[in-house]
């Protein structure tokens, strides 16, 4: 399923840390260099230092670092695959 979305449908799932959008995008917020889940516990920063991104790895390269409280640099299950889950290598489960 190919869901298309702008920011404000995007900010209004982060607003309801809707978890169904973990791993479809994350966002980062300018005035911590934090990006997060969008089911992040942690309190929603203002719309306006709200960016966001595709994938964990782009808001990395934009200088933001991973949230300490949702962990957006682990994958949480994603059937999207648009990168094999290479954490699991070496580990037998
Ligand atoms: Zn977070």
């Amino acid at each position: 399923m190919v869901v298309v979305m702008d920011d404000e449908q995007r900010y209004r799932a982060v607003r309801g840390r809707d978890s169904r959008f973990d791993g479809v995008f994350y966002t980062a917020v300018r005035t911590t260099g934090i990006y997060c889940r969008p089911s992040c516990p942690a309190v929603t920063p203002r719309r306006e230092n709200v960016r966001f991104y595709r994938t964990a790895a782009a808001a990395q390269e934009s200088g933001f670092r991973a949230c300490k409280r949702c962990r957006p640099d682990t994958v949480p299950g994603s059937p999207s695959g648009t990168c094999a889950p290479t954490w699991w290598d070496g580990r037998s489960g």
